[in-house]
């Protein structure tokens, strides 16, 4: 059957077989070739022209895996993996919203429903026409809208490729798709939001496991700290150039009756790129203290780091000493810059700020001897870092260090003679 054909022959099914084929083949050739119609929009004119349902139609159908936000009249057959509701108030007017996740043997996505004509259950298999997508927390979502048709299946009639991955910490990246995460909430905050003008409650906190630790946003799911979960149906999204792991009512979200004790495995930083990391542990070398780095003045006011006694936007102020570190940390598979705040950069020179500055002015002023002592102390010695990982893709991998630590020479010495008897040496 060539492609002609088989457009007559879904039309003609559309029709219920009412309609002579020859007569479908003539119109479709008319409307493509004589009104350069483009060919969906040709098919569901003539069915309507011929007294028919067009979305009876099979020729928008699509698989789960193929859709992308902004696509509109998508017809898909699928399976309702959750479905939920919520009750909510618009302008005095009681409204009850329905959303869950849907799948096919392609893959799954979520949904939202304004309206359903059917009371829907998890299991159930549908037949949605019409309906389309967008956007919600960086991929695509299934909205049935008001001209969404939704039939029942036989039961079983779609199978389902259920693609939610355990995964570890330490493993999630933005857009990975749906994931199941074991972590217990290491802290945690409720907040109250409005969001499209209702209000919705949203849990806001970080959970962790053995590998690491995430920020997470729980909405309209209530979590209390130190509570071992088991999340199923989360996402994982980038916000503020770090990984934050998003669920809803959506996720089956379990109690697990483990010990979980959370900590952070070290990571390269070469896995770090693109997409960041909370709190994470990365060994490596200094290899270049950047200008800027030592003893600095900061206005009083914003804190901007001044070279005179002028603000640009307080104007003359009298600038108060601080001290910080923008170092380049290497770790052979990628590098960083590392920002080490006052209290880490007094730790790293064994000096207060008050220290500094007495030996600048003993040094006829002159503040690069102050890096030039944090390039004695930093350049080549191996250390553990521990800190944010914010990825922006124009200023590349910056560590935010939370604390630090120097590698022992002989326990470097130790793990080389560890990783040689491993190797059998
Ligand atoms: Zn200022």
């Amino acid at each position: 059957m060539d492609e002609i054909e088989k457009h007559v022959e879904d039309i003609y099914r559309a029709l219920g077989g009412k309609v002579e084929k020859e007569v479908i083949a003539r119109e479709l050739r008319n409307w493509i070739v004589n009104f350069k119609i483009p060919i969906t929009e040709a098919k569901r004119s003539i069915v309507s022209k011929l007294g028919g349902d067009p979305t009876k139609l099979a020729g928008n159908e699509k698989k789960i895996k193929d859709l992308n936000v902004g696509e509109g009249r998508v017809d898909i057959k699928a399976k309702v993996i959750s479905i939920n509701s919520r009750e909510y108030e618009i302008d005095g007017m009681k409204r009850k919203m329905y959303y869950g996740i849907l799948g096919d043997e392609t893959g799954t996505i979520p949904f939202t429903a304004w309206r359903l004509e059917l009371e829907l259950r998890k299991g159930d298999c549908v037949e949605i026409k019409n309906a389309y997508t967008k956007e919600w927390q960086g991929a695509p979502q299934l909205v049935i809208g008001t001209n969404t048709r939704v039939s029942l299946l036989p039961p079983d009639s779609v199978s389902v490729k259920l693609s939610i991955s355990p995964r570890k910490i330490v493993e999630l990246y933005p857009r990975m798709g749906l994931v199941e995460v074991v972590g217990k909430i290491m802290e945690v905050v409720e907040k109250e939001v409005i969001v499209d003008g209702v209000p919705r409650k949203v849990y806001e906190g970080i959970i962790g496991d053995d590998t690491g630790e995430i920020p997470f946003s729980a909405w309209d799911v209530s979590v209390k700290k130190d509570a071992v979960l088991k999340i199923s149906g989360a996402y994982v999204r980038t916000f503020r150039g770090i990984p934050q792991l998003v669920f809803d009512p959506r996720a089956t979200i379990e109690p697990v009756d483990i010990e979980l004790e959370v900590k952070e495995i070290p990571v390269t930083l070469e896995s770090l790129e693109g997409k960041g990391g909370y709190n994470v542990l990365v060994e490596g070398v200094i290899i270049d203290v950047k200008k800027g780095s030592g003893l600095i003045y900061r206005c009083p006011e914003c804190g901007r780091v001044l070279t005179s006694t002028n603000c640009p936007e307080h104007g003359k102020v009298n600038p108060v000493p601080d001290m910080r570190i923008k170092a380049i940390l290497d770790d052979g598979t990628g590098a960083a810059m590392c920002i080490f705040n006052r209290e880490q950069t007094e730790k790293i020179l064994g000096i207060k700020v008050e220290d500094a500055i007495r030996i600048v002015q003993d040094n006829l002023g002159n503040p690069a001897i102050i890096r030039e002592m944090i390039e004695e102390r930093l350049i080549a010695v191996p250390m553990k870092v521990r800190g944010n990982a914010i990825s922006k893709e124009k200023y590349g991998l910056t560590l935010l260090v939370r604390d630090f630590d120097f590698l022992d020479i002989e326990d470097i010495a130790e793990k080389a003679g560890n990783m040689l008897e491993e190797l059998g040496w």
